[in-house]
């Protein structure tokens, strides 16, 4: 979290969030939109399209926290008239500081047809992800996304292709009923149970059974045990 700065090791989030970034991935791709992502190899990697990457974060926010309130001093929970779209340089030793459409344009980071069409791409996938969260009890509450151009063999051209992860670690999503936090943040703000609450949204998902809980612990604790063995 945050650039680096604060770090830790928690076992069983890998395999949490390949199935939801799977999950989410999949379904964005049935409904159109274009991704780097192939398929989940095992437990803990994917195959994805090799894709040059845009060195931009494209943040989306449909109700204001994290930064945003820092930044502007906009009320924590404030329900956005409209999702506000941010762009984000992708530079941890400058804190991946937030940029303007123009600074995009001035340094070549991408051109104007490109973000044109990334912007409408990534409104499409708020509306998307904010659909299938709604139908789960879960608020989007905003998410980061990064894009890259990748090789399309049937069309023999590159194109804008999604080339991210989405989860728990790159969205912020709040209980519908209590606003629990349900990602990152409880790393981010040492509030504890991150484990059980990103469980919570596989199994909201309908991508973990209820024992799966179960056997996560224990793929967890096999894999423990089977290090130190090493
Ligand atoms: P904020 O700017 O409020 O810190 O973050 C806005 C949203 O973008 C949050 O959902 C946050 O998780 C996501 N986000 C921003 N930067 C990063 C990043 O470098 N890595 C990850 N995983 N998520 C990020």
């Amino acid at each position: 979290a945050f650039n680096n700065q604060k770090k830790t090791t928690i076992e069983g989030k890998g395999v949490l969030n390949n199935r939801i970034s799977e999950y989410i991935l999949t379904n964005l791709s049935q409904c159109g939109i274009k991704t780097h992502f192939v398929k989940r190899l095992n437990m803990r990697e994917q195959l994805i399209k090799k894709a040059e990457i845009f060195p931009i974060e494209f943040i989306v926010r449909n109700i204001a926290t994290g930064s945003l309130t820092k930044r502007l001093g906009i009320s924590e929970g404030t329900v956005l008239e409209r999702p506000l779209l941010e762009y984000c340089y992708k530079k941890d030793e400058l804190n991946d500081p937030l940029i303007s459409k123009e600074h995009i344009f001035s340094f070549g980071w991408a051109d104007e047809n490109e973000i044109k069409q990334i912007d409408k791409m990534t409104l499409r996938i708020n509306d998307l992800l904010s659909g299938m969260f709604r139908g789960v009890g879960i608020k989007l509450v905003d998410f980061k996304i990064e894009y890259g151009k990748a090789w399309n063999k049937d069309t023999e051209k590159k194109e804008i292709v999604l080339a991210d992860e989405i989860s728990p670690d790159t969205c912020r999503l709040w209980d519908n009923i209590t606003d629990k936090k349900l990602d990152k943040d409880r790393f981010r703000k040492d509030l504890g149970d991150l484990i059980p609450a990103y469980t919570e949204v596989a199994k909201r998902l309908g991508i973990l059974h209820e024992q799966s809980n179960v056997s996560v612990v224990n793929v967890t604790k096999l894999s423990s045990i089977k290090r130190k063995k090493r």
